[in-house]
């Protein structure tokens, strides 16, 4: 019999996972033990066998930014389940339907005023291979073909597939692995830390610098606005992305924001770049696009953008996913999307907030801590030195939370819907795991 249906014991399975299976950033086969989830509900995730004696897990990590209502929602399930009864998929090639549409017209309307055209694309990194091909196929569209690189700060993360990792930090990308093989695109060094509204004016002059070296090769800035999330959990000033606009302009260069992780609330603004005022030329969105059912993420530019593309030799935008636009996953983004703007967003973000700062700052009192800082729903401690990274993660699974720390790194961005008392129980897993790691 087939593993597909073969009766199979969490062991086993958990056996044939080590053996068999590639998991996000490890060694297949591997000796590390996953915990088995057999089902989701609200914030907590079912484990099929217990792990330190807990048999149910709350999920600080919002399934990596995503679940922002929590799981099987009552009305995102109710959409999954019309959808499936009318179509999971169609082509999106020559055909269209409602739910994309009006998805797509809903993202424009919520995204800074000047963004109004919509690709929607498979998964975050796809969007991010988007918008970079929008931004030198605009410059080939004016006769500008040389204008091909792209600008990025130290300390981003834009996705694992090629170009994405072209503007990862390099080391944390492993650029080192790659010499020769990736794009090498122009690097400032990382924005200074911290959320405030002070820029600091020697770093303006680099970033200056480089656009007036680099203008006449450059087609585009990419960067996350406000929080640099995978690439290190670092906050900057709203002054730097707003800067950027300048410079962009200025200099005549394209500026993307990848708010794949910030958009939909998760920093206190809707998008991040709210807190900056500015509109960029070319957004990327996912991970809660679909409060995390489905994979679909969408790459939304402004009509100067289509309009350069549409104007060029080759006027299409030569990109077109299999599973592009896909019914399913766009009918539960239609339903998160409503969930979000129709429950109060703003205040339940506030609300964790404010729980995480008071529920972290113990923290900050720990010998080995280096910082705790907190923004909208995203609370980080760093340490001094690498997280013992199973030690932390098996103190905060004791205490019942699921935590997933790295690097120097032990970090939460809980579900929008997490009760108080859910919320005390990370942050205090998550000191718990600080103190151990
Ligand atoms: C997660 C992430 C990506 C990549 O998205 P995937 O869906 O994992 O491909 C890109 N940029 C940012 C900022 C992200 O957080």
């Amino acid at each position: 019999m087939f593993s597909l249906d073969a009766p199979l014991t969490p062991r086993e399975l958990s056996q044939l996972d080590r053996e068999r299976v590639w998991h996000p950033y490890t060694t297949s086969p591997t000796d590390s033990e996953h915990p088995v989830v057999d089902s989701a509900e609200g914030v907590r995730l079912r484990l099929a066998e217990p792990v330190h004696g807990v048999d149910e897990l709350i999920d600080g990590m919002s399934s990596w930014w995503a679940a922002i209502h929590g799981y099987a929602h009552p009305e995102l399930d109710a959409a999954a389940h019309a959808q499936v009864d009318r179509m999971s998929h169609v082509m999106f090639g020559g055909l269209t339907h409602e739910n994309a549409v009006r998805l797509a017209a809903t993202l424009t309307e919520i995204t800074p005023e000047s963004l109004d055209h919509v690709f929607l694309a498979d998964s975050g990194s796809v969007s991010v291979e988007v918008a970079l091909k929008m931004c030198l196929q605009y410059w080939r569209g004016l006769g500008r073909p040389e204008k091909r690189r792209v600008l990025t700060w130290r300390g981003g993360y834009h996705g694992d597939t090629w170009h994405p990792m072209s503007v990862c930090d390099p080391e944390g990308g492993m650029h080192h692995l790659w010499r020769g093989a990736l794009p090498e695109q122009v690097f400032a060094e990382a924005p200074p830390a911290g959320f405030s509204a002070e820029a600091d004016a020697d770093y303006l002059e680099h970033l200056e610098g480089l656009l007036r070296r680099h203008s006449g090769e450059l087609a585009a800035i990419i960067v996350e606005p406000v929080v640099q999330g995978a690439g290190g959990m670092r906050f900057h000033s709203p002054e730097y992305p707003r800067r950027l606009r300048e410079l962009a302009d200025r200099h005549g260069v394209l500026l993307v924001f990848d708010e794949i992780a910030t958009g939909f609330g998760r920093t206190g603004e809707l998008f991040a770049a709210d807190h900056a005022g500015v509109a960029p030329d070319v957004l990327c969105l996912g991970k809660a696009l679909t409060g995390g059912y489905l994979t679909m993420a969408a790459t939304v530019a402004s009509g100067r953008v289509a309009e350069g593309i549409a104007g060029g030799e080759v006027p299409v935008l030569a990109h077109g996913p299999t599973f592009m636009g896909n019914p399913l996953a766009a009918a539960v983004a239609r339903a998160s999307l409503r969930v979000l703007l129709r429950d109060d967003w703003r205040a339940r973000v506030r609300r964790i907030e404010s729980g995480l700062a008071s529920g972290l700052a113990p923290a900050a009192e720990l010998p080995g801590v280096r910082d705790v800082r907190v923004l909208g729903a995203i609370g980080v401690i760093q340490l001094d030195r690498p997280v013992d990274t199973a030690a932390a993660a098996a103190a905060a699974v004791e205490r019942g939370v699921w935590l997933r720390p790295f690097r120097d790194l032990i970090y939460t961005m809980p579900p929008y819907v997490i009760a108080d008392e859910d919320l005390a129980r990370v942050t205090e897993a998550a000191v718990a795991a600080a103190r151990v790691g």
